[in-house]
């Protein structure tokens, strides 16, 4: 069991008065961000904004930083354990910041430049890191391939929800593409010339629905047709469905896409046309939360009077995000902090005004004080990075981000 350093508490205090001094900076940046919602890949606003204010901090920015266009890096420190704090910032096509990346990224920043001015005494080094599209662009993934995470000795950030959880339950995602060739002919004059996709496309959905009851009920895939024919006269020459396959782990997600592919396969047989799965070239792999990190999240999080719980039956938030593919190769924790009542979903309506209300802007600086703390016990303490590091290397095989 780790337990918070007591030689860090002084810097703790420091750090939390840190945030304090800032918390109306935070607040408007939270707010700022919520008021500008941007889609994946296009946040300038919020990476102006954020790398903007690390510059005035003092830390040296990276904007643009490895190859992507809307992320920054900003660092302190010059020798030492090094500790990122991540900063999601983009919103959601037509409900805006329903996901509250305004309170990851506001957060994140807060115990950045807080932790800033304790890393140089504690002998650590520091990343604030703003990784743009996790709402299905898999930003993290391209900051992986370009070198963001090397060196990297634990990754921090939080999510905000309607519940306090230590840890988020996450599924290995990944997405796919099937499309259906068949022949065109004249719906009335020609049928017999003709062989048609969309029956494929239907048949193989019609399979893959009566798969359904046939797999983990922790498992999930749903799909979408976005390609039917043209006009009701011709028989459809092409069709597509889109669908999302996710599993608890990466191995099992493996499995139900072999299964969900025969499903699909097996439409096109039916109706005698072609099909190609195109598989995306990526996932998003299960979340793994490092035990003694999450421990010290509890620990610091209830001394704010906050009471992080571990995920239960009727208490969990469930999604993918692409922290997962960091934390197999980081250690890392994604715990939730509480903005809104436990009955208010992520992506809802609700959730978006929750996430630049009361509760909200408390997240950010209860958030901000938390992750900081957490970063000041890894530095302060060689048997936590021992412990951290054990927890990591005593786990399953690192999963590689791209397949
Ligand atoms: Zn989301
Ligand atoms: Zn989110």
């Amino acid at each position: 069991m780790v337990r918070s350093s007591p030689g860090s508490a002084d810097f703790k205090a420091r750090a939390a008065a840190a945030v304090e001094a800032r918390a109306a900076q935070l607040t408007e940046i939270s707010h700022r961000i919520h008021e500008n919602p941007e889609l994946g890949f296009e946040e300038h606003f919020a990476h102006d904004l954020l790398a903007g204010a690390a510059e005035e901090a003092g830390l040296e920015v990276q904007r643009q930083a490895y190859g992507v266009e809307t992320a920054f890096a900003a660092r302190a420190g010059t020798e030492g354990p090094l500790v990122a704090f991540l900063c999601e910032y983009d919103a959601l096509p037509g409900i805006g910041h329903a996901c509250g990346h305004n309170i990851i990224a506001a957060s994140g920043l807060g115990a950045g430049l807080a932790a800033a001015e304790v890393v140089e005494e504690l002998g650590g080094r520091l990343l604030i890191l703003g990784t743009p599209a996790e709402e299905g662009g898999g930003g993290k993934l391209h900051l992986m391939q370009g070198g963001a995470f090397a060196g990297v000795d634990a990754a921090l950030m939080l999510h905000p929800a309607g519940l306090e959880l230590a840890e988020m339950e996450t599924l290995a995602v990944q997405q796919l593409h099937a499309r259906y060739r068949g022949r065109a002919a004249h719906a009335a004059a020609a049928p017999q010339a003709g062989r048609n996709a969309l029956d494929g496309a239907v048949l193989g959905y019609v399979a893959a629905a009566a798969l359904r009851q046939h797999i983990g009920p922790d498992e999930r895939f749903h799909g979408i047709f976005t390609d039917g024919g043209q006009k009701p006269n011709i028989v459809p020459t092409f069709a597509e469905t889109n669908w999302y396959v996710r599993s608890p782990t990466v191995a099992r997600l493996e499995v139900l896409k072999e299964r969900l592919a025969d499903c699909l396969n097996s439409g096109a047989v039916a109706a005698g046309v072609d099909i190609e799965l195109a598989w995306a070239d990526y996932y998003f792999a299960e979340v793994r939360s490092n035990g003694p990190l999450v421990e010290l999240w509890k620990a610091n999080a209830a001394a704010l009077g906050r009471d992080p719980q571990p995920p239960a039956p009727g208490r969990t938030v469930v999604g993918s995000t692409d922290m997962g593919n960091v934390s197999q190769m980081v250690p890392s924790i994604h715990p939730t902090i509480a903005v809104a009542p436990p009955e208010v979903a992520i992506h809802t309506e609700d959730f978006a005004v929750c996430a630049r209300g009361p509760d909200g802007d408390r997240g950010v600086i209860d958030g901000a004080k938390t992750l900081a703390a957490v970063a000041i016990d890894y530095w302060s303490d060689p048997s936590v990075r021992t412990a951290v590091s054990a927890d990591f290397t005593g786990g399953t095989d690192a999963v590689v981000a791209s397949n």
